[in-house]
């Protein structure tokens, strides 16, 4: 391992400083005092800079005010002078203060990236050039959020919006730095964004698992992947304030196993195959879709102390819902009593006439789970899980998604099947981790872990919903890999519980939401393959907004979802869609009412502090 740093007793520090930060002169000469500070007090240092304010921002309205579809080469090529600028200046300005600093491109660098445009992932990046100037005791200066398709072809790649800080913690990684710091406008990592909850609260820490969810479910301090390039190779990272020199937070990860820094993106997606056996399903049928269903069901669960743990909720045609959860096998009796004992009162009071909730149990599930933080925003890893699942004639009764896991609830005659299956197609070992749904990961917390760390609201979501889907194994298969191919990603894929005959065919409903950007092309695609997948009509909602907790405190501590659904219920929000993990619960709401859920939610686990945050313009 090279520490050449090391050896001449010296740190090495990467910094990166997103676009409010070096927004002006007067706050890009800021950024050089704190550099010169870092590197007076003994430590080499690689800083990463994104566009100066909302730049990036104004780039992409003048293409579009050129095209609404423009070239995404030519997109590349326009998004990464945004850095440019300020590399250049802030090497300027660390040199008019006596400080030797050289800028460098993505290209220069040698930030070696696939060849998407867009959306590069990073595949490799030449540490040779950053540490000569180093050794020569310059201050290296990179363009974040750039690179280069390959050293032969020399086309300009962006890693996607908000990359720089991607960046960073590659440079980190492949530059084997002491620290990775991402100085922003906030003070570090908080309860929830401070522009819609002022009284948002810091965290001293918080485990990269949880920060992944986080930042994949709306809080844009720190790009998912950044987050999950510090876990994958064991980066010290740190988010602190431009403003001040208080600590910050740190993203704590456990001690990864060695890995190449060769295909530092790509390599390898999953980790691990997990089960568990000990699974029921509870499914209650035609519950109206008015406001409290959910608080009031799952209130009584955690009343009798059962543990739920998936819990997925959708709406179907005719305004009722399904909701299904699974509990372990030894509470299935009780939680099967709570359901049907609240069936017969949720008669819907504007159509007394309409059908009685039903109770459903199944006794005989089993959970099976990829594990890994490879998949983020590559949904070709959940669709390849479905397909093997088909293929080995398995057929998935319940889906739950997360940035870090897939999980899907099967028969438990199945699971060896699933389980050897997935292990071959990912090429992994089945983990020693016996049953325990993964649960295991996150038990040797301790007692004093909150429920919920924090939660976030996610207004760039739109719904999907595929009526009609012949019930036959892999035709959820087919659908997502479809949508894969095109590079979408999906997340809260719901199947209804229910079964409609259709032309004497048996069929499910299919809701899932996508980025609100690829909601129409989605449609498209989706839409395009009816002659060949046989569904009824696609329908896409725009006005809905995901408000989620997060927390790995919730795991085996019964009540935490019922608290939110409770929470949303007093303030008369309708839950259209609930879809949970382990380590988080979501539910989509109207749009109308995304921030106030998001306000009513992080008072609800009493997420406040006593600080109101003030972001800077
Ligand atoms: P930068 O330009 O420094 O990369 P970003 O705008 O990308 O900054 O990210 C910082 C912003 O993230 C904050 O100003 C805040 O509004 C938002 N944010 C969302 N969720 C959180 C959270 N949980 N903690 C802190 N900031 C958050
Ligand atoms: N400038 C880029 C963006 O605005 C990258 C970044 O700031 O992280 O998305
Ligand atoms: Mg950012």
């Amino acid at each position: 391992m090279d520490k050449r740093h090391r050896q001449r007793d010296m740190a090495l520090i990467v910094q990166k400083y997103g676009g409010t930060s070096v927004g002006s002169v007067e706050r890009i000469q800021a950024v050089a005092q704190r550099v010169i500070q870092t590197v007076q007090a003994g430590n080499s240092l690689v800083v990463v800079v994104s566009a100066m304010g909302k730049t990036t921002d104004g780039l992409v309205k003048l293409a579009h005010e050129i095209s609404p579809t423009p070239d995404r080469r030519e997109m590349d090529m326009l998004l990464s002078t945004g850095e440019q600028v300020s590399i250049a200046l802030l090497s300027m300005a660390l040199q008019a203060m006596g400080q030797p600093a050289i800028s460098m491109t993505g290209a220069q660098v040698g930030i070696v990236t696939e060849a998407e445009h867009t959306r590069a992932r990073i595949l490799s990046i030449e540490t040779e050039r950053m540490e000569r100037h180093l050794q020569e005791g310059r201050v290296v200066v990179v363009a974040g959020f750039q690179g280069i398709s390959s050293q032969s072809d020399l086309e300009i790649t962006t890693l996607g919006r908000g990359g720089s800080d991607t960046s960073a913690v590659a440079l980190a990684a492949a530059l084997r730095a002491d620290c990775c710091e991402i100085y922003t406008d906030v003070p570090g990592i908080l309860t929830t964004d401070p522009r819609i909850v002022p009284e948002a609260q810091l965290m001293d820490e918080i485990t990269s698992d949880e920060m992944l969810e986080l930042a994949s479910l709306g809080a844009k301090v720190l790009h998912p992947r950044a987050v999950e390039i510090a876990r994958n190779y064991g980066v010290t990272l740190v988010v602190r304030s431009s403003w001040t020199d208080d600590p910050g937070t740190k993203v704590i990860s456990p001690i990864p196993q060695p890995r190449p820094l060769q295909g530092l993106e790509i390599a390898h997606p999953i980790d691990a195959v997990e089960f568990d056996l000990d699974q029921a399903k509870v499914a209650m049928l035609r519950v109206p879709d008015r406001p409290g269903i959910a608080a009031r069901l799952f209130g009584e669960i955690a009343t009798q102390d059962l543990d739920v743990d998936l819990i997925i909720q959708s709406i179907h045609e005719g305004n009722s819902n399904d909701i299904a959860f699974t509990v372990t096998k030894n509470s299935l009796n009780r939680a099967e009593a709570v359901a049907s004992a609240i069936a017969p009162a949720l008669r819907s009071p504007v159509n007394p006439m309409a059908d009685e909730a039903e109770v459903m149990v199944d006794r005989r599930m089993a959970k099976v789970s990829i594990v890994g933080a490879g998949m983020i925003g590559r949904p070709g890893v959940a669709a390849q899980m479905f397909s093997t699942l088909a293929e080995a004639g398995v057929n998935i009764e319940m889906i739950s998604t997360s940035e870090v896991q897939v999980s899907c609830a099967i028969d438990e005659e199945d699971c060896d099947r699933a389980i050897a299956a997935l292990c071959q197609a990912f090429n992994v070992n089945q983990s020693p981790a016996k049953s325990g749904s993964g649960k295991h990961r996150w038990a040797e917390e301790g007692p004093n872990v909150p429920p919920v760390r924090g939660a976030a609201l996610d207004l760039k979501q739109a719904r999907l919903a595929i009526r009609h889907v012949p019930d036959r194994p892999g035709l959820a298969a087919k659908i997502f890999s479809l949508l894969a191919s095109h590079n979408i990603s999906v997340d809260m894929i719901i199947q209804s519980q229910r079964c409609r005959l259709v032309n004497g065919v048996a069929t499910r409903d299919i809701a899932f939401t996508v980025s609100a950007n690829d909601a129409d092309e989605a449609q498209a695609i989706l839409q395009a393959a009816v002659p060949e997948l046989g569904y009824g009509e696609i329908m896409v909602d725009r006005s809905i907004a995901k408000v989620s907790i997060v927390g790995t405190g919730m795991v085996g501590k019964p009540g935490v979802a019922a608290r939110m659904f409770e929470a949303l219920a007093k303030e008369k929000i309708n839950i259209q869609m609930i879809a949970t993990s382990e380590i988080k619960v979501s539910c989509l709401v109207a749009e109308a009412e995304g921030v106030r859920s998001l306000q009513i939610v992080h008072a609800a686990f009493e997420l406040a502090g006593n600080d109101r945050i003030v972001v800077p313009a």
